[in-house]
């Protein structure tokens, strides 16, 4: 069922919305991006529809709604743990097809990934659905036609696109149906738009060859990159955290277990005991995540780790692209086979 509805109709199907959701959207802040006359879009609880940035990606992708950078998982005492409390209103999030893809990801990291699932990821997945926005439009170094996530057909309660000042909503939702009927929508097909050509490619090797994890090719990046993990940060599959124990000043034995987002591009990543570091060189840690985003996750779960987003080429400081990185992997795996 879809219907095509005014912005006005739009705003009041949120703000019923709002009665039921805490409801989470990219937000345009002006100004607060890499430079003062750069924005940032970036994801927050909104009160009304106004605020929802249709026409851009966003800088950090939707996923830390689902796994907040920062998380209190419990607290404990001496003698006692209490798991911390969530807000019990189920969320809604709006993301793009990219978003929507990396879901199975971090389903399959959080919840696939040996034995037993992870538990705090569990709840809060349960507790949240997915408003699709359309793509319009490639946004820059976006790949996703390459990676096949360009394209959603199913996990969204509605989809939205803006075209020629109307919101055309593709509804699944039966009950959500209701309420753009109500706002005076009228009832259409609606197919959520989506992207078939994107100005980037890539070539992902069906199998990467023991010598090239001895290529030259990575030695570049232990100049060029600065280790920031920006690029980790915003993208919306990788799932790599660090446990944090916050012990309370005025009793030390009290206090609360944070989850906090890490990144393996990030000095300290891989210290062991002993004063031991796993990857030193920003070159051999580049080679880790690329090679964990195109080939080690797809042996153990089947499908690519990368949503083709282009999120880390966006905020790169060394304007570093991971798309390139892919296609000189490529072209290192050909020549190796033919040796
Ligand atoms: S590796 Fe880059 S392009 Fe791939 S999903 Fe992550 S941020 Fe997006
Ligand atoms: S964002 Fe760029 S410079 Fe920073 S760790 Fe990633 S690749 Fe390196």
């Amino acid at each position: 069922m879809g219907y095509i509805v005014s912005p006005q109709g739009f705003a009041e199907v949120i703000a019923a919305l709002r009665d039921t959701y805490r409801i989470l959207a990219p937000v345009r802040k002006k100004g607060a991006g890499r430079f003062l006359d750069v924005d940032a879009i970036l994801y927050e609880e909104i009160a009304d529809a106004s605020q929802i940035e249709l026409n851009a990606k966003s800088d950090y992708a939707s996923k830390e709604c689902l796994t907040p950078l920062s998380e209190t998982l419990f607290y404990f005492t001496e003698q006692e743990r209490k798991e911390a409390d969530l807000d019990p209103r189920p969320m809604l999030v709006f993301g793009r097809s990219c978003d929507l893809h990396a879901l199975a990801r971090l389903d399959a990291v959080y919840l696939r990934n040996g034995k037993e699932k992870d538990a705090f990821y569990e709840r809060r997945r349960r507790s949240i659905r997915y408003a699709l926005i359309g793509c319009g439009e490639s946004f820059a170094n976006c790949f996703c036609v390459d990676m096949g996530t360009n394209r959603v057909t199913e996990g969204y309660v509605f989809s939205v696109d803006l075209i020629g000042g109307e919101i055309h909503a593709d509804v699944p939702d039966t009950e959500i149906a209701k309420l753009f009927a109500a706002a005076g929508g009228r009832e259409e097909s609606v197919v959520p738009r989506f992207v078939t050509e994107n100005q980037v490619h890539v070539s992902i090797p069906e199998t990467v060859p023991p010598p090239v994890l001895k290529d030259p090719l990575w030695d570049e990046y232990d100049a060029r990159c600065i280790g920031c993990g920006r690029c980790n940060f915003v993208c919306p599959t990788c799932t790599c955290y660090t446990m944090q124990d916050v012990f309370y000043t005025d009793n030390g034995k009290v206090g609360e277990r944070r989850r906090v987002a890490a990144s393996c591009m990030v000095d300290g990543y891989t210290n062991v005991a002993g004063g031991g570091q796993y990857r030193r060189k920003n070159g051999q840690r580049m080679r880790f995540k690329v090679l964990h985003k195109i080939s080690h996750f797809k042996k153990r779960f089947g499908f690519q780790m990368c949503v083709g987003c282009g999120r880390c080429d966006d905020v790169c400081p060394e304007y570093i692209s991971y798309s390139n990185i892919i296609n000189k992997v490529n072209a290192a795996a050909q020549a190796a086979g033919k040796e």
